[in-house]
């Protein structure tokens, strides 16, 4: 369902992907982990269809993503810096992906109330992106992306800027919205122990290199590499 086929991007002279082979089916967990600069935000950009590749290709659905034009791509992305517009309030940024779409009023509260309170944001509703903090505004950025229905969801570390408690919250939430849903999902994350609970799919890279790709026990029980085994902490 997801193809990612010889995938090499350049930024002018060094290459930061240096052909990648993934392919996972609909409905998949796929969580790309990896040291910082290896390449993961990257790779998600050219997922999302928002950067040009540099030769190689991705396919969701069988269709090439930088083929449809950007209204077309059905795929819901959380930034490393999620920006939120900022003379929105929080229900409005939440709900301005559904008003573009013409959704109805009553069927977008109803929307901005579920994700809400499943994001334990129900109190921030009518503050600015201002009068929040760094952690709260992360989780508006992820409501933002859960009031839709896509055919992919992307995220990059959507939880890094909360508390463990938190963090142990959403990673259920996720888990479960992904089990209900059943939407594909790829998810950047440092965290080896959100990798191993949330992925049906684990790819490792390093240096713009994939190590390893498999289910999460595959890769922690029989890592192909020092760097994964060290990477994934796995048990030597
Ligand atoms: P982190 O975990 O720190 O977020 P990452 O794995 O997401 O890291 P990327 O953001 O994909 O890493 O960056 C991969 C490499 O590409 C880095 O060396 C980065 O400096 C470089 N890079 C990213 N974007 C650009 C750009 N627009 N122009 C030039 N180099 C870039
Ligand atoms: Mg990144």
């Amino acid at each position: 369902f997801l193809e990612i086929d010889h995938l090499v991007k350049r930024f002018g002279s060094t290459e930061v992907l240096k052909g990648i082979d993934i392919s996972v089916d609909e409905g998949a967990f796929l969580v790309l982990v990896g040291p910082s600069g290896c390449g993961k935000s990257t790779l998600l950009s050219m997922i999302a269809g928002l950067d040009t590749i540099t030769s190689g290709e991705v396919r969701i659905g069988g269709r090439r993503v930088n083929e449809l034009h950007p209204s077309k791509r059905d795929i819901a992305m959380v930034f490393q810096s999620y920006a939120l517009y900022p003379n929105m309030t929080v229900a409005e940024n939440i709900a301005f992906g559904l008003e573009m779409r013409g959704v109805a009023k009553s069927e977008r509260e109803a929307a901005v109330a579920r994700v809400s309170e499943m994001l334990q944001i129900g109190h921030l509703l009518k503050r600015k992106p201002s009068q929040l903090s760094g952690g709260q505004r992360q989780r508006v950025a992820m409501g933002r992306a859960l009031v839709r229905d896509p055919q992919v969801f992307l995220f990059d570390e959507p939880l890094s800027n909360l508390d463990a408690k938190l963090r142990v919250d959403m990673r259920t939430e996720i888990k479960r919205l992904h089990e209900r849903m059943g939407t594909t999902i790829v998810y950047v994350t440092h965290d080896q122990i959100e990798a191993m609970t949330l992925a049906t799919q684990i790819a490792v890279l390093r240096d713009g290199v994939l190590q390893q790709f498999g289910t999460p026990a595959e890769i922690y029980n029989n890592p192909v590499n020092v760097f994964v085994a060290d990477f994934m902490g796995s048990p030597s």
